[in-house]
C-alpha cells in the first residue's frame, strides 16, 4: 500500500496533519546528468525543449513514492533566462512545467507544488532589488495559479529578507507556503540569523511549513533541525542533497573527491560528485532521524534519484509502487540463501 492519503480535494495541510509528507527534488541535478539541461547556468531548458525527460523524472519520483510533484521551474525566472538570452520563453516555460507537474500528479494520487527560488539579485537593504525580486516572484507564482497549483515551495534562499518576498507573493494566492532556507558552511543565514530565527520569522510571517533544503547533506543539516523545531510550532521541513558532507566540508560546494585526480579544477561541485553521494540506506536512516526530530515535509534535494525517494517512503513505513522491486538478496546467483541456488555457488560467495 501507498501512504493513507487524506480524501481527494485535501490540501497540503490536511496531508500533513495526516502524517510526513515526501516531496521529491533535485530535477537540475537528475535532468543534467541525463543530458537535457546545462550544468552552470541550470535553466530547467527541457520543459520546453525535452518535456519527455521531465515527465519521466516525475514519473519515477511517482512510483517510488514522492507525495508531491514539484513543477519544475527551479531558476525558471527573469534574471536566468535573460543570462541565457531567452526572456521571451520565460511564461511559455513557467506554464509548461506546472502542466507537466499536473499531469504526473493525476496519474497517482499527488499534490501539485509550483516553485520559486533563490534571484541571486537579492541586495540586502536595498528596496530597488526588493522590488525586483518581488516582481520576479510574483510572475512566476501568478502564472503557476494559473495553470494549478494545491501550495507554494519557496526553496534555496539564503537571505530571510528575500525569503519573506516570495512567502508574501505566495500568500496573495491564498495557498499554503512552504519555505525553506539554505544554509551555507556558516550555519547562518546570510543576514547571520541562526536557522531557527528565521524560520521562527518567517513563521510569523505566515508560512506554513518552514525548514531548509539544498546545499547541506544529511549529516550537517540534521543539527540544525532540532533547533527548528523547539523554535516554531508549524510543520518542519527537510530536504539534504544526497551527499556526504562532514564538519570539515558542510556543504556539496566544498566538497573534496580525494579519490579523484581529475576534476575539472579540482572541485567535485556539480559534475564530479557521484562518488560522494548518499546511498539509499543514508536516506533512511536521514529519514527516521528527522522524523524523531518532528520533521514531517521530507525529500532530498540535488543527487536524488529515485531510489533515495523509495527508500525515503519505506523508512516511514510505506510501500510504494516502486517496492515491488526493492531489494531481495535471497535469490542472488552467489549471495542468496533460498534452496534453488545451488550450494556451489553458497561456498563461491567466500571467493568474490
Ligand atoms: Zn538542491
Amino acid at each position: 500500500m501507498t501512504r493513507a492519503a487524506p480524501p481527494i480535494g485535501s490540501g497540503l495541510l490536511e496531508w500533513l496533519a495526516a502524517g510526513p509528507v515526501i516531496c521529491a527534488e533535485g530535477y537540475l541535478f537528475e535532468i543534467e546528468r541525463r543530458g537535457y539541461l546545462t550544468a552552470g547556468a541550470y535553466v530547467p531548458e527541457a520543459v520546453l525543449e525535452h518535456p519527455d525527460a521531465v515527465i519521466q523524472l516525475h514519473r519515477e519520483f511517482l512510483h517510488a513514492g514522492s507525495d508531491v510533484m514539484l513543477a519544475f521551474t527551479y531558476y525558471a525566472h527573469r534574471e536566468k533566462l535573460r543570462l541565457i538570452g531567452k526572456e521571451d520563453q520565460l511564461e511559455q516555460m513557467n506554464r509548461t512545467a506546472v502542466r507537466l507537474a499536473r499531469a504526473v500528479a493525476e496519474e497517482g494520487n499527488a499534490l501539485v507544488a509550483g516553485n520559486v527560488s533563490n534571484s541571486n539579485i537579492f541586495v540586502e537593504g536595498d528596496p530597488e532589488s526588493a522590488r525586483t525580486v518581488r516582481a520576479m516572484f510574483d510572475e512566476q507564482v501568478g502564472w503557476a495559479v494559473d495553470e494549478g497549483v494545491d501550495f507554494f515551495v519557496a526553496e534555496t534562499i539564503g537571505y530571510v529578507g528575500e525569503a519573506l518576498l516570495a512567502l508574501e507573493a505566495i500568500k496573495e494566492t491564498g495557498l499554503p507556503a512552504v519555505i525553506n532556507l539554505a544554509i551555507f558552511r556558516d550555519p547562518h543565514t546570510r543576514e547571520g540569523l541562526t536557522p531557527a530565527e528565521a524560520c521562527k520569522r518567517l513563521e510569523d510571517a505566515g508560512a506554513d511549513v518552514v525548514g531548509l533544503n539544498c546545499v547541506r547533506g544529511p549529516a550537517t543539516m540534521l543539527p540544525l533541525l532540532g533547533q527548528i523545531h523547539e523554535a516554531v510550532s508549524c510543520h518542519v521541513s527537510a530536504l539534504p542533497v544526497a551527499y556526504r558532507t562532514t564538519e570539515d566540508e558542510p556543504t556539496f560546494l566544498s566538497l573534496s573527491d580525494p579519490g579523484c585526480a581529475c576534476l575539472p579544477e579540482g572541485r567535485a561541485f556539480p559534475t564530479g560528485l557521484d562518488n560522494l553521494a548518499c546511498n539509499r540506506y543514508e536516506i533512511a536512516e536521514f529519514t527516521k532521524e528527522a522524523q524523531a526530530l518532528g520533521v514531517n515535509y521530507l525529500g532530498v534535494c540535488c543527487g536524488a534519484a529515485p531510489h533515495h525517494i523509495r527508500s525515503m517512503a519505506e523508512a516511514l513505513g510505506r510501500e510504494p509502487p516502486a517496492s515491488r522491486h526493492s531489494p531481495d538478496m535471497s535469490r542472488h546467483a552467489y549471495l542468496g540463501t533460498v534452496p534453488e541456488i545451488p550450494a556451489a555457488n553458497k561456498e563461491f560467495a567466500k571467493s568474490l
